[in-house]
């Protein structure tokens, strides 16, 4: 099969014939039919993240956002047939340690994430093997596209789980969104969606006239502004009740912070880069007195899928609207190059292998 594989870090990706892969007892093998391009396949392919163990080996292949066909399936696998469309989390669990028993499979105790760790090769490539089937596998309602589905990606999932189930964002809260790539533009749309007013923050005015489309009430050119955190308080009269840090370098992590009224939440979003190494500097005096909190989101577990996917349903939320070009798997190499450049927008997807 054909596949998109790490040979060197930051050089082009290699699309190469590789071995399809067999369904474990509990897994299924799906035919992939469409995988976002993420950011975090741009730090893969950089050689980052070894702080955290998801720094890939060579010849691995990328890709940790599928939406696909079932093709095969495992002796053991009760829920799931040939034909099934599904969606498949980065975030594969095994569904039976503590956090997973407790609802909380998206942070599990063995958790392999798909297109990084060894034994979990990724989804740039016409097959994916997905392990605890039952456990990670969403089926997908008829009629939603594998396209939109592959745009719920990471970062749609992560912005929701963020936003709706960490955080406590109420009808018209400020909520701020510091970087516009395609986990802030997914978290200016749901916030707008869910009834927050939102100020979105980028260096690039094209992202910012994206996140006003996607119903952002204000926007803040980083580029073009001293102190974005002052900024922030003066459009929100005060500060936001919630602050994401969609990008995940120390400065957006800070304004982010630095950005909040008393008692606000800070939602962290991306992991940082070779930069920060997984450490950012923090005001944290300001925020003891303040009451500041610091939230993680990371993944959302399967089950709650079926909340964005009947939000979709009602048209309030629509991944689509992210997503922003399909492309082939031989425009894998590329579009990753152009990230380097802050050149992509919104989500581009695979629909082609
Ligand atoms: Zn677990
Ligand atoms: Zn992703």
């Amino acid at each position: 099969m054909r596949a998109a594989v790490l040979r060197e870090y930051g050089e082009p990706l290699r699309i190469e014939d590789a071995e399809r892969p067999e369904p474990d007892p509990d897994g299924i093998v799906i035919e992939t039919d469409a995988c976002g391009i993420c950011r975090s396949d741009w730090h893969a392919w950089q050689g980052d993240w070894d702080w955290i163990g998801a720094k890939p080996p060579m010849g691995h292949i990328l890709g940790h956002e599928p939406a696909g066909t079932v093709i095969e399936v495992g002796e053991d696998v009760t829920r799931l047939s040939e034909g099934d469309s599904v969606a498949v989390p980065f975030t594969l669990s095994d569904g039976t340690c503590p956090e997973c028993r407790n609802g909380h499979s998206n942070v599990c105790e063995n958790l392999l994430p798909l297109g990084f760790a060894d034994p979990v090769p990724g989804a740039f490539a016409e097959e994916v093997h997905v392990p605890a089937a039952d456990q990670n596998a969403v089926t997908l309602p008829d009629g939603v596209s594998p396209v939109a589905m592959a745009g719920l990606g990471c970062r749609f999932v992560t912005a929701f789980h963020g936003l709706v189930h960490r955080a406590d964002v109420d009808a018209g809260d400020w909520v701020a969104v510091h970087g516009c790539g395609g986990v802030g533009l997914s978290a200016v749309h749901i916030a707008s969606a869910i009834g927050a007013n939102v100020v979105a923050v980028d260096l690039d005015d094209k992202k910012l006239a994206k996140a006003e489309e996607l119903g952002a009430l204000e926007t803040v050119n980083a580029a073009e502004t001293e102190n974005v955190p002052r900024a922030i308080m003066g459009i929100t009269d005060g500060g936001a009740s919630v602050s994401v840090d969609a990008l995940g370098i120390a400065e957006t992590c800070q304004n982010s912070v630095s950005s909040l009224r008393r008692r606000g939440q800070h939602i962290q979003i991306g992991l940082t880069t070779k930069e920060e190494r997984g450490s950012v500097e923090l005001p944290t005096d300001a925020m003891v007195m303040k009451e500041i909190e610091f939230v993680g989101s990371f993944g959302m577990q399967p089950p709650r899928y079926d909340e964005i996917l009947r939000m979709v349903e009602s048209g309030t939320l629509d991944p689509s609207a992210v997503v922003s070009e399909t492309v082939t798997l031989d425009d894998v190499p590329d579009r990753l190059a152009a990230m380097s450049d802050y050149e992509t927008m919104g989500i581009p997807v695979v629909d082609t292998f």
